[in-house]
């Protein structure tokens, strides 16, 4: 067999798993949910998370149209997929919400509104200090991740948090290299125990030369 054919019937094959594979997830999601099948905790700690993801996102362009320096704009393509992922498991379980209607730097909600104006005017003063209020806000979405899949008793959403987990702790890495190339020093963690923070240095070190960002 020539080789464009096998190449042609291989991507078929990877198509067609692809697409049974889509299927068999958009029949889990569909399932019926309702708000009260969460407890209160867990659906605060998920519109929690979710203004956290639209924080991050908004906080890195607003960083971004001042810096132009490209990891802000690579990152927060990322956040854009953790909202939506947040976005729509308050879909799945009826929880209301008009994050995704809001404006830039926009929650509902004074202390995200205040933690949104804090942020931006930190980062606006320096590349590094921009850098350094990246990771803040990723060390922040790390620990409060940790929390949430604790507190979770629904594999649905504990998976969920387990990839924005995976992503937070890739751009974590991401913003302390940039801020210690800028700077030369050692990064000191902000929000984290220095013990967390080497904890997750160390996953991801084998993480390394990872194309994604997510
Ligand atoms: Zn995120
Ligand atoms: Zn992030």
């Amino acid at each position: 067999m020539k080789t464009i054919t096998k190449i042609l019937l291989l991507s078929l094959a990877v198509g067609l798993a692809a697409a049974g594979l889509s299927a068999i997830f958009n029949t889990a999601s569909a399932q019926t949910a309702a708000p009260e099948d969460l407890s209160e905790a867990e659906r605060t700690t998920l519109l929690h998370m979710a203004a956290e993801e639209k924080l991050a996102h908004d906080v890195y362009i607003a960083l971004y149209e001042k810096w132009d320096l490209p990891l802000f704009q690579r990152i927060a393509r990322s956040e854009t997929n953790h909202f939506d992922r947040m976005f729509q498991l308050l879909g799945v379980y009826g929880i209301s919400s008009n994050l995704d209607q809001l404006e830039a730097g926009e929650f509902g909600d004074p202390v995200f509104d205040q933690l949104y104006d804090d942020l931006v005017s930190r980062g606006l003063e320096s590349e590094e200090e921009a850098l350094k209020v990246g990771a803040y806000i990723e060390e922040l979405d790390v620990l409060d991740l940790e929390k949430a899949i604790d507190e979770s008793t629904h594999a649905d959403i504990q998976r969920a948090y387990r990839r924005l987990l995976q992503g937070s702790s890739m751009h974590l890495g991401a913003f302390v290299r940039a801020w210690e190339s800028q700077t030369n020093q050692v990064y000191q963690p902000q929000v984290m125990t220095p013990e967390q923070l080497e904890d997750y240095q160390r996953v991801r070190m084998p993480m390394r030369g990872c194309r994604g960002w997510r």
